[in-house]
């Protein structure tokens, strides 16, 4: 760095590859990447890739992927593992100043000599061995002369110590596994605390953000480098990103994908960047998201409507608006002419003019949604109902004129009357009070449609009751797939493709979509129907 010159930051984003990346993640990437951004400097990524048992190159991929697409791009790309030369000599550098001795304690040993949050610790038996025997025992380590648990490193700093962690922390221990990088190697490897800290100095990152539990590994984050006389980069705390109805650990989404509970870490209902991605959420809406909640200092719970209300937000600026009946129920329009189709003028985006507009087909069978229809309705049902009227969208008014049902008393089609001269567009001054979507029978494309609902049914998965198992509240229905039919306009559309399905919600099409077999995932509905459910619940 040229002497004398303002430093510029440099920050970090340091993912473990043991998993995929999550919404908490994203919300740390915008922080770190966006930190820079605003001031002008840099973000490095870097793998923190310290323990070989459960580190994969399929992660590494996946993360680099996910980061891409929320926008950002690293300056540098970087792994802890190539730091395992220069973390090795720093830590011989500590045993000859006396500040690291080799340990021959159990874990177990270990564990209680070191006392409690009201207790001392007392010193390991293996505290005084000389500044060579040190060295020699841990050259030995290295060499792969023991065998996984027989040996530690640890740095000698004070076991009275207020803070437990500065009570001789483990530095290094013996792993004998192949590293995805590293290979066979080495089978000794660095603690997150020694490897962490040193990595930042390395490459001289300015601005060290991690999450508030932390905040109590920073006294020796600062006494490496203070003892190396390294680079002095800085940590900063924040709070995690906690949200409702939602589990956030890398341990625990892994075990939901092993178990079966959800189709893989890119199943939509999973707060993974992938599962979003593949729900329909765009990097905008969750950046949009990670502005909103801004950084805290103090532990808290996002409510996930926030995030719902983002890509709201996003699509209802971006996605066409088409239409589709979920669940349907058959109109027969008995005065159209049999055989007869009309092209329809349909708005592609009311928000959006440069959308432009769309032709979507209208003739005398058409699906409308079987809710949109009531034998007996309420006071102000503006919907169908018998001798009822309403508008079908960008088309005719229509008029319920029998009811036909089958032998069990299912109601199986409606016959209606169109009025001619109602015509979206041609001027008609007939207004009706209710307007509902619908498709062209003989049109109409059939499509699978998953419906998608809270993963868990408890909004407060940061506090579980005792003896509980976060799995107790998986909701079983938070996958709901019907057999819907879609309008033309919805064929042939690639995957990852963002539409409104009009009055039903915002839809992405599906990874598993096919030409012939269309997949719609349910990114999101137009309102808050859940708030609502909420205080009808509260009010009962
Ligand atoms: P998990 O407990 O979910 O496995 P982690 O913290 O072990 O998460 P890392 O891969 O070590 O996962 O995290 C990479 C970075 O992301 C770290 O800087 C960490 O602080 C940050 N991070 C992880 N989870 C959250 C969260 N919920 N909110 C904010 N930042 C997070
Ligand atoms: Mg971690």
């Amino acid at each position: 760095m040229a002497s004398g010159k303002h430093q510029s930051i440099l920050t970090r984003f340091p993912p473990e590859p043991n998993g995929y990346l999550h919404v908490g993640h994203a919300k740390s990437i915008c922080l770190n990447f966006g930190l820079a951004q605003k001031y002008g400097g840099k973000t490095n990524l870097r793998f923190d890739d310290t323990n070989p048992v459960k580190e994969d190159v399929e992660y590494v991929d996946s993360i680099k992927e996910d980061v891409r697409w929320l926008g950002f791009e690293w300056a540098g790309e970087y792994y802890a593992s190539d730091y395992f030369d220069p973390l090795y000599e720093w830590a011989c550098v500590l045993i000859r100043k006396g500040l690291a001795y080799v340990d021959d304690q159990t874990q177990e040993e270990i564990r209680t000599m070191r006392g409690t949050v009201t207790q001392p610790g007392q010193n390991s038996p293996y505290r005084n061995r000389t500044i060579e025997e040190n060295h020699h025992l841990f050259t030995r380590m290295k060499n792969g002369d023991f065998s996984d648990g027989e040996k530690v490193l640890r740095a000698k700093i004070d076991m009275a110590h207020p803070n437990m962690l500065m009570r001789d922390p483990i530095l290094y221990r013996i792993i004998h596994a192949e590293h995805h990088r590293t290979g066979n190697k080495w089978c000794i490897y660095p603690m997150y605390d020694y490897a962490h800290g040193q990595s930042d100095s390395i490459e001289r990152i300015t601005h060290s953000i991690c999450t508030l539990e932390f905040d109590v590994h920073r006294p020796l984050y600062d006494w490496f480098i203070e003892k190396l006389g390294i680079f002095p980069s800085r940590q900063y705390e924040f709070a995690r990103l906690n949200l409702t109805y939602t589990i956030m650990s890398k341990r625990n989404l892994l075990e939901l994908v092993k178990q079966g509970y959800v189709s893989g870490w890119d199943d939509p209902r999973m707060p993974t960047i992938c599962g979003m991605r593949r729900r329909g959420y765009t990097p905008e809406s969750i950046r949009l998201f990670a502005d909103k909640i801004g950084v805290a200092k103090h532990d808290n719970v996002i409510e996930l409507s926030l995030l719902e209300w983002c890509v709201r937000d996003d699509l209802n600026r971006r996605a066409m608006r088409r239409m589709a009946v979920l669940d349907p129920l058959k109109i027969v329009i008995t005065n159209y002419p049999e055989g007869l189709t009309e092209d329809i003028d349909a708005v592609n985006n009311p928000e959006d003019e440069s959308a432009g507009k769309r032709k979507t087909p209208f003739c005398r069978e058409l699906y409308i949604e079987r809710n949109d229809f009531m034998e007996n309705p309420p006071k102000k049902y503006f919907r169908l109902s018998p001798g009822g009227e309403v508008r079908l969208r960008y088309a005719y008014i229509i008029k319920c004129e029998e009811v036909i049902k089958n032998a069990t008393g299912d109601i199986v089609e409606l016959h209606c009357t169109y009025d001619p001269e109602t015509r979206s567009g041609s001027g008609s001054a007939r207004q009706v009070k209710g307007t509902i979507h619908w498709v062209s029978i003989p049109h109409a494309q059939r499509a699978e449609v998953r419906l998608f609902d809270r993963l868990f049914t408890e909004a407060h998965m940061d506090a579980i009751p005792e003896g509980k198992n976060y799995t107790d509240f998986f909701n079983p229905d938070s996958l709901c797939t019907v057999a819907a039919f879609v309008e033309p306009a919805l064929k042939g559309l690639p995957p990852l493709t963002h539409v409104q399905f009009e009055r039903l919600g915002y839809f992405t099409v599906d990874l598993d979509s096919t030409l012939d077999h269309p997949v719609f995932n349910r990114t999101v509905t137009l309102k808050d129907t859940w708030a609502k459910v909420k205080q009808l619940n509260i009010g009962s």
